[in-house]
């Protein structure tokens, strides 16, 4: 028996799951193979499983660079909970003596599994107990953190190549991210030494979520909306703005006026209150979080019921990643893209770095509500080229718009398009 037969075995033994999600196995088996490996999975398909299995199967230790401190936490403690002891975190959260004897732990091979922060990768003390070890695996978790292009680049992982080459016995690197534009996939694969073939991407069909849009004329219209959406509604959520003022405003108004639990998150809070917020929420005594982008990465609460964005999310990368949060448990869930005209100033939609004006999306939003006021819904791709928008922008706008499932392309005929809205939203319980 081959040691890939058994693979199944040691995911029911080591983590009690029955089968494999989409995805997974081949990039575990890529793994264990001895490649380096990029994995492109959508946001709650189980990521961590991909590096989690082999590590405990593979001889040495995994490093796990992650961007968040929290993040790694909740990981090791799921891990416990599985009664998988041998994972730890360091991170400069713990007190000084505790971050010395982990890694020292570490130099004596006590664990499997170490979560870091990529500051970390510097400190000389960490590369010399790790010298005293094999390090079978560099894993990366968030890897689209690495380049220039992604919307979350972050310069310390830029260090990653330097420090796995201070490694012993060149190990071999896992890349995971949820989130990754075809230039960004590209500057993954060139900055860790990830073979073409090794790119695992799984679909990112997540048909328990109902994705919705409107385009409005002003706030008020907008609120009424929200107000319609979430009345009914006691359910965790998340509803993304685009600043610290629209998170305070809506926060307090969905507290007073529809007296549901909510709070704002932003970067302007002070970290304490941040974290507050985060647990709360996590815990269930905050229905809804009203955040801006600074809200949500990594988070991993299954029970997400909505998330709606009252603002133009900055790409359709950050777009998944975001509603990718909602309706991790498989239970319906919806994805509200509510703007209006003003939002045109907010934000530049940059994808793939070709700058897509978001005049265009609303200009197409227009013409496709005009067209459904009409009743008739078909398009002509002459009228949106005439509004401005080049060929290729209408093809970009009109495959954008299928992907996120806000329409669906029933025919074309010559010039004209015959579309159909997507799925509804789901009722409220
Ligand atoms: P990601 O990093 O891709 O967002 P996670 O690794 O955090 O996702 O996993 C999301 C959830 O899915 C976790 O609760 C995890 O335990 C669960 N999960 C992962 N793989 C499986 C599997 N094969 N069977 C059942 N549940 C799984
Ligand atoms: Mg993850």
């Amino acid at each position: 028996m081959n040691q890939y037969s058994s693979l199944e075995k040691a995911l029911q033994q080591y983590f009690n799951f029955s089968s494999f999600r989409a995805g997974q196995k081949d990039v575990v088996e890529k793994v264990l193979g001895g490649n380096n490996v990029l994995a492109i999975m959508p946001t709650g398909q189980g990521k961590s499983l991909c590096y989690q299995l082999p590590a405990l199967l593979m001889p040495g230790v995994a490093v796990v660079i992650s961007p968040l401190v929290a993040l790694m936490k909740d990981q090791v403690d799921a891990l416990h909970g599985k009664n998988l002891r041998q994972a730890t975190f360091i991170s400069s959260q713990l007190t000084l003596e505790e971050q010395r004897r982990r890694m020292d732990e570490m130099g004596r091979g006590k664990y499997k599994i170490v979560y870091v922060a990529p500051e970390r990768l510097k400190s000389r003390t960490f590369l010399a107990q790790l010298a005293r070890i094999k390090v079978s695996l560099l894993t990366v978790d968030e890897a689209h953190c690495i380049s220039h292009w992604g919307h979350d680049f972050r310069p310390d992982y830029l260090y990653i190549r330097e420090f796995h080459g201070q490694l012993p016995g060149n190990p071999q690197i896992l890349a995971l991210t949820a989130t990754a534009t075809p230039s960004v996939q590209q500057d993954i694969l060139n900055q860790l030494d990830i073979p073409d073939a090794c790119r695992v991407v799984s679909g990112s069909d997540r048909p328990n979520l109902y994705y919705t849009a409107g385009v409005f004329d002003n706030d008020r219209a907008r609120l009424d909306k929200l107000h319609e959406l979430l009345s009914g509604r006691r359910e965790s959520g998340l509803i993304y703005v685009a600043t610290r003022k629209d998170a305070e405003r809506l926060a307090s108004w969905l507290s007073g006026s529809l007296k549901i639990a909510a709070a704002a998150y932003h970067a302007g809070l002070e970290p304490e209150e941040r974290s507050r917020v985060q647990e709360n929420f996590l815990q269930g005594g905050i229905d809804v979080v009203v955040g801006t982008n600074a809200f949500g990465m990594g988070i991993d609460k299954p029970d997400i019921r909505f998330v709606i964005h009252c603002c133009l999310p900055a790409s359709l990368e950050a777009y998944y990643q975001e509603v990718g949060r909602a309706g991790r448990d498989g239970r319906p869930a919806l994805c509200a893209l509510l703007f209006i005209h003003r939002d045109r100033q907010l934000q530049d939609w940059i994808i793939d770095n070709d700058s897509l004006g978001k005049e265009d999306i609303v200009n197409f939003m227009h013409a496709y509500r005009n067209s459904q006021r009409d009743n008739v819904s078909v398009i002509s791709c002459g009228e949106l080229e005439q509004g401005g928008l080049g060929e290729t922008k209408v093809r970009f706008l009109i495959s954008m718009l299928e992907r996120l499932g806000i329409i669906h392309l029933t025919d074309r005929d010559g010039d004209n398009l015959y579309l159909e809205a997507g799925s509804e939203p789901p009722t409220a319980r």
